[in-house]
């Protein structure tokens, strides 16, 4: 409470420019309303992958049916595009934090209009330390914070990342999926929570479903993800 009552005075008192156009930023947000309403927003799909489906929202789409993944379920703000891709981009290798908040507040108003069913831990993706120490900041976790404010406990040190991983751009979802076994330890059991994964972005889901897979083995009964931005499939 005390963090976003200081966030508003922050706010007020330093108005941001907006990210996209360097108009006054509106809400806190480091973005101003016409470039917020310009993003590409994804409607309601899958409900397993949040893949945007023809048929509309409520059933899970072919890959899912045929080959569901250990989540239970996806909510993504954003197709993968311009400019979501720029800002997302700011973030990781500019080492924007700031724009980190501002799409982390998003993730929690999307997550408030949602309502229940509320998870019991919100854990960000973990880096592998060795990148983590590269980058400085896990860029998954900046994003979750604002999540906080919402009464919801981040838990950072549930998960981690024993191996690195290799760069999986160009790379097939099998492929990936084979890359990732093994990559994540479960530091404790997690006895039936329901947990929410917050990433950047989501390219074929093989890492959320690595470690969604780890956290089940752990104990954990529901496990959803929650991502700025998805890559979406032809
Ligand atoms: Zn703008
Ligand atoms: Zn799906």
């Amino acid at each position: 409470m005390v963090n976003s009552w200081l966030e508003s005075v922050h706010d007020r008192l330093f108005p941001a420019a907006c990210r996209l156009c360097r108009a006054p930023a509106r809400d806190g947000l480091d973005l101003c309303r016409d470039c917020l309403d310009d993003l590409p927003w994804l409607p309601p799909g899958c409900p397993r992958c949040a893949q945007p489906l023809d048929a509309g929202p409520g059933t899970p789409c072919g890959a899912c049916s045929t080959r569901p993944p250990a989540y239970d379920g996806c909510i993504a703000l954003f197709s993968y595009e311009f400019p979501v891709d720029h800002l997302v981009h700011r973030v990781k290798f500019g080492g924007d934090l700031a724009l980190a908040r501002s799409l982390g507040m998003l993730l929690r108003r999307r997550l408030r209009e949602r309502g229940s069913p509320a998870p019991d831990r919100v854990v960000p993706v973990p880096l592998h330390p060795s990148r983590l120490s590269e980058r400085g900041f896990n860029q998954a976790r900046e994003l979750a914070r604002p999540l906080r404010a919402a009464g919801l406990r981040l838990d950072d040190r549930l998960c981690r990342r024993i191996r690195r991983t290799p760069p999986q751009a160009g790379l097939s979802a099998d492929r990936r999926r084979r890359n990732l076994r093994g990559s994540f330890e479960v530091r404790r059991p997690v006895a039936g929570g329901h947990v929410l994964l917050v990433d950047d972005v989501m390219t074929t889901g093989a890492t959320l479903d690595e470690l969604a897979r780890t956290l089940k083995r752990a104990g954990a009964a529901r496990v959803e993800a929650l991502v700025i931005a998805r890559t979406l499939r032809p």
